[in-house]
């Protein structure tokens, strides 16, 4: 197999910070648990693409991270499998709240990234469920009485659900922020601003996006702590 070097230049990997781990060039290397391995099998999966390959160890050691790779590269499971682990580790009462939080632009980007959760969840027991506006809140409320490991949002009806005290983020310790990019295009910055003020500042920060611009750096420095930089290819800024 690879070396670690060889890899990350030709995939065009590039880290900034300190101490960063070597990527895992494949599934065996990445050491996962058995039921993460059986569904990325199932999948079909060959090998992590090389967003995957990069954040998971930096994400398995507990780190915040930016992780800016292009549309279609895979990175809803560069943060889902360690989300999973992350549960396995410390897993709270789902009836007090979910572990993990996803904010996401979009409707259709949130059900997508709850049909993985599910799907790649399976074995693993999670549950998750979807919170997005232009639907009723009733089924989103009854989903979150009875309790749930992973919520996938977008920034308005999370809010709306917060207001309504409803849900609580006070045992949230793994937040992502997924199309950090089209979530400020979006203008949700302000109700992102105050949907992380809800979650305890003890907690892993990811973010990640297709581009780099100087409103997605901001927001980073103001919720990330030291975190691991990962670029794959040129970055678009
Ligand atoms: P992004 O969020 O970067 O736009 P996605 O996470 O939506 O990308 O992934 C794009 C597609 O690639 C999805 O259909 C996903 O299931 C698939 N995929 C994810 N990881 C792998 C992998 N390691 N090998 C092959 N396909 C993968
Ligand atoms: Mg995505």
């Amino acid at each position: 197999s690879m070396s670690a070097d060889a890899y990350s230049r030709l995939h065009e990997i590039t880290v900034s910070g300190g101490d960063v781990p070597a990527p895992f060039t494949s599934f065996e290397v990445a050491g996962f648990p058995s039921e993460i391995l059986r569904e990325v099998h199932n999948a079909g999966f060959p090998s992590p693409t090389p967003i995957q390959a990069q954040s998971w160890p930096i994400t398995l050691q507990g780190r915040d991270i930016v992780a800016v790779a292009k549309t279609g590269s895979g990175k809803t499971l560069g943060y889902l499998i360690p989300g999973f682990i992350h549960l396995k580790n410390c897993r709270n009462d789902p009836r007090m709240g979910p572990t993990v939080l996803v904010l996401a632009p979009t409707r259709e980007l949130a059900t997508q990234i709850q049909d993985e959760a599910v799907k790649f969840g399976r074995s693993s027991r999670i549950s998750c469920t979807c919170l997005y506006g232009g639907a009723p809140k009733g089924p989103q409320l009854r989903d979150l009485d009875r309790g749930v490991d992973i919520v996938v949002a977008t920034p308005g009806r999370l809010n709306d659900i917060l207001e309504m005290r409803r849900i609580s983020l006070h045992q949230v310790s793994y937040l992502v922020l997924d199309e950090a990019d089209r979530m400020l295009d979006m203008g949700f910055e302000p109700q992102i601003r105050k949907i992380v003020k809800e979650v305890p500042a003890r907690r892993q920060t990811l973010m990640f996006t297709a581009t780099w611009p100087k409103e997605v750096r901001k927001i980073a420095a103001d919720l990330l702590v030291k975190p691991v930089q990962v670029n794959i290819g040129n970055v678009d800024e």
